[in-house]
C-alpha cells in the first residue's frame, strides 16, 4: 500500500489524482491533503478519503474547517499557513508527495517533502524553474526520485528509461499552441480571457490555461526538462503537436527517435507517477489512431508568441532570472484574468521585469525569494504604467 500526500487537491491535477486513488483503493492510502481556501471540496475529499493530516492557506478556512469535522473525525489534524502546508508536506506517514500546488506557493512544500526524504510526483513546474539547481541538489543530498506528472516530461521519462543520457542527441517537446495557434496576429489584441480558457485539448486549472495559450507554458516545460534530464536548452526544440497525441520525442545520436503516444488525459501521467514502477490498467481510454487520422507538426510562431523566447533568453542569463521570468508572469496571468490587462501585454510585463532585473547566482533559496519578490513589484508597477496609457 503506498501511502500519499497531495498539495494541491482541490487543483486539476490533485482531483485527477483522487480519482485515480479511489479506483485504486487496494493500492494507494492518502494520508495528507492541502489545499489553497476550496474548503468546501477539501471537506468532501476528507469525508471520501479520511486522511490523517490536512492543511490550508490561511487560519480563517482552517478555523472554517475544523468547525465542519468536529463531528467526522477527532483525529484528523489541521494545519494552516504557509508553515502548516509545509509540515504536512513533510508528514512522515508518507511515502509520496504529488507537488500539485500552483505557482510559486509550491516551491517551500515541495522543498520541505524532498527534505524529508519522500518521493516527488512534480507538477509543479514552476517550482524548478524558479530553483531548479536548488531542488534538484537538495533531491540529490537527500537521495530522493523526482518522478515528472507533467505529461511532455512523463512521456521523455519513459522514453529514455533504460537509455544512455549521453545517447540522447535532442529532446522534441511537443506542444497544443493553445486555442490561438492559427490566429493572424492582429486578432490577439481582443482577446478575453473566456477565450483564452477554452483550451482545445487539456482540461486544466486556469493559469497553466493561459499559460498554454501564450506559449510560456512550453518555455516553463524547456526549463524543467532541462533540469529534470540534464539536457542543454539548445538541445530542447519545441513543435506545435494540434492533436496533443504525441507527448513529446527523444531522439538519440543514431537518429532513432521514441515517441510516447495516448489520448490527451493528465490522468495517465499522473497515474504513472504514482505507481511507478508499475504501470495501472485501463486508466485512459484506448488511442484509435485511425478515428485520429493524421498527426501535424510545425515550428512555433515566435513573433506571435514571444513567451518561448523568453524562456530561452531566461535560462541563457540563468542565475535568479527564470524566478523572475516566472513570478512576472504570474503576476500579469492574473492581471490578464481580472481583466485589467490585454493577452498581448502579457509579454510586455515579463520583457520588462527581465530586461530592468540585475541578475545574481542561484545558490540561495533566500535570494530566488528576493528575485521572486522583486519581479512581482516590477510586475505591478509595468502594469499601473500600462493602464495610465490607455
Ligand atoms: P489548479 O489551479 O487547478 O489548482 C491549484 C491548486 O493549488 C489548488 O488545490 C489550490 O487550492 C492550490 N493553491 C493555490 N494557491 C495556493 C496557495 N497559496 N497555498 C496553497 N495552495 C494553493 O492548478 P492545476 O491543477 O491545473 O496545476 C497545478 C500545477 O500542476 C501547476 O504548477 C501546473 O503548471 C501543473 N500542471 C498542471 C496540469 C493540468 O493538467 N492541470 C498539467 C501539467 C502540469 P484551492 O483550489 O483550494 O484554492
Amino acid at each position: 500500500m503506498k501511502r500519499i500526500t497531495i498539495l494541491g487537491s482541490t487543483g486539476s491535477v490533485g482531483r485527477n489524482a483522487l480519482d485515480i486513488v479511489s479506483n485504486h483503493r487496494d493500492r494507494f492510502r492518502v494520508v495528507a491533503l492541502t489545499a489553497g481556501r476550496n474548503i468546501d471540496l477539501l471537506e468532501e475529499q476528507i469525508k471520501s478519503f479520511s486522511p490523517e493530516v490536512v492543511a490550508v492557506a490561511d487560519a480563517v478556512s482552517a478555523r472554517e474547517l475544523q468547525e465542519r469535522m468536529i463531528s467526522h473525525s477527532s483525529s484528523l489534524k489541521i494545519l494552516s499557513g504557509y508553515d502548516g502546508i509545509a509540515e504536512a508536506a513533510s508528514y512522515e506517514g508518507s511515502d509520496l508527495v504529488l507537488s500539485a500546488i500552483v505557482g510559486a506557493a509550491g516551491l517551500i512544500p515541495t522543498i520541505s517533502a524532498i527534505h524529508s526524504g519522500k518521493m516527488i510526483g512534480l507538477a509543479n513546474k514552476e517550482v524548478l524553474v524558479m530553483a531548479g539547481r536548488i531542488v534538484t541538489e537538495e533531491a540529490k543530498k537527500y537521495n530522493v526520485r523526482i518522478l515528472p506528472v507533467d505529461s511532455e516530461h512523463s512521456a521523455i521519462f519513459q522514453c529514455i528509461e533504460g537509455h544512455k543520457s549521453s545517447d540522447v542527441r535532442r529532446i522534441i517537446l511537443t506542444a497544443s499552441g493553445g486555442p490561438f495557434v492559427d490566429m493572424d496576429i492582429s486578432k490577439l489584441n481582443d482577446i478575453k480571457p473566456e477565450d483564452a480558457l477554452r483550451h482545445p485539448s487539456w482540461q486544466m486549472g486556469k493559469k497553466i490555461t493561459i499559460d498554454s495559450s501564450t506559449l510560456m507554458n512550453k518555455g516553463f516545460e524547456m526549463i524543467e526538462a532541462y533540469y529534470l534530464f540534464n539536457i542543454q536548452p539548445e538541445k530542447i526544440d519545441v513543435l506545435i503537436h494540434p492533436q496533443s497525441i504525441v507527448h513529446s520525442i527523444v531522439e538519440f545520436n543514431d537518429r532513432s527517435c521514441i515517441a510516447q503516444l495516448s489520448i490527451p488525459d493528465m490522468k495517465g501521467p499522473i497515474a504513472y507517477a504514482l505507481s511507478y514502477p508499475d504501470r495501472l490498467a485501463g486508466v485512459m481510454e484506448d488511442l484509435d489512431l485511425v478515428r485520429i487520422e493524421s498527426l501535424n507538426f510545425r515550428k512555433p510562431d515566435n513573433e506571435c508568441f514571444p513567451c518561448l523566447s523568453y524562456a530561452y533568453k531566461a535560462m541563457e542569463y540563468g542565475g535568479t532570472m527564470p524566478s523572475v521570468l516566472n513570478a512576472a508572469n504570474e503576476v500579469a496571468v492574473d492581471a490578464f484574468l481580472k481583466g485589467m490587462i490585454r493577452f498581448v501585454e502579457i509579454p510586455v510585463i515579463i520583457r520588462k521585469a527581465m530586461e530592468d532585473h540585475v541578475v545574481m547566482p542561484d545558490k540561495e533559496l533566500g535570494v530566488i525569494l528576493e528575485a521572486d519578490r522583486w519581479a512581482r513589484m516590477k510586475a505591478q508597477e509595468v502594469i499601473k504604467s500600462l493602464r495610465k496609457e490607455t
